[in-house]
This record gives structure tokens, sequence and C-alpha cells, in this order.
């Protein structure tokens, strides 16, 4: 991306500010604004986590929401995608084999049922769909965060 003014950014993830030469860095390598550190960050979720492509790019259209999403969280049960404990919801991007494979549903099953005893939802978002229409998902997504974030304040 190029802009007419030689304005600094600042990192998606982290909010510091960046200069344009680690933005355009950024960009080019990663496809999303981030500075130095937390693109060692997401060098190692690349290379260490089972986080895929369309998880990434969800997580960073939140971000973009300013959703406070975590990406790859651990809650001592297994990995979640893409976690938002102040909504308590839990997102979780899912490829084709989650349709094909009984094993697998029922294995989803059951994370979905550990995460609601302790309070949280789980979304479930196929691929195709952050593929296709990452925008207008992304919107519909923080809809229902900020929905589910009002609606446990008033209960709680
Ligand atoms: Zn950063």
């Amino acid at each position: 991306m190029i802009t007419y003014n030689n304005h600094s950014s600042s990192c998606v993830e982290c909010n510091v500010t960046i200069d344009s030469k680690v933005l355009n860095y950024s960009i080019e390598h990663f496809r999303h604004p981030l500075c130095r550190e937390c693109q060692d960050w997401l060098r190692d979720i690349h290379e260490y986590s089972s986080a895929t492509e369309e998880s990434i790019n969800l997580y960073f259209a939140l971000k973009k929401r300013e959703v406070p999403a975590e990406l790859e969280k651990d809650d001592g049960f297994k990995t979640i995608d893409i976690a938002v404990p102040h909504a308590k919801v839990n997102i979780e991007v899912d490829g084709r084999h989650h349709n094909y494979s009984p094993k697998q549903a029922l294995s989803d099953l059951k994370r979905t049922l550990y995460s609601f005893k302790k309070g949280y939802t789980t979304l479930r978002i196929p691929n195709s769909l952050v593929k296709d229409d990452l925008e207008k998902a992304a919107d519909l997504i923080t809809d229902y965060l900020i929905t589910s974030r009002d609606t446990k304040k008033k209960r709680y």
C-alpha cells in the first residue's frame, strides 16, 4: 500500500507507532502492519502453531475493528483459534474435515461443552466464509461479540 503522506502508522497488534520502512516490510512479508516484535511473534505463530491462514486473517480483521481478540489461546484444555475473553466468546475457524469427520465433530462438541460450562459460547466460522467474504463476516462477528459482551454485563 502506498500512502501520499509519509505519516507514521501503528502496529495492529500492540498499537506501537511504526515508521514507513517497518510498515512496508511488514505489509510485504506479513500482509498486516506490525512492529518488529510483533513480526517475530507472528513468525513464531506461522512456524510453531497450527493456526491457519484463514484464522490469522480473521484475527487481524477483528483487531482492525478494535476487538480485544487473542490468537491461539490455550485455555488449559485445548488451543482456541481466536479467543475473546472480554465478550466470553471463543471463535473456531473450521475447515471441511469438521463437517465430514464424526470423530472430529464429537471432539468439537466436547470442547464446546467444556467452554460453555465455563461461561463461553463458541462461534464456528467456516474457512470458506473467511476466504470469500472476510470483511462482511468480521462485521457480523463483531456485532455478535458486542451483543455477547453487553448481555453478559447485564446478567452479572
Ligand atoms: Zn506490535
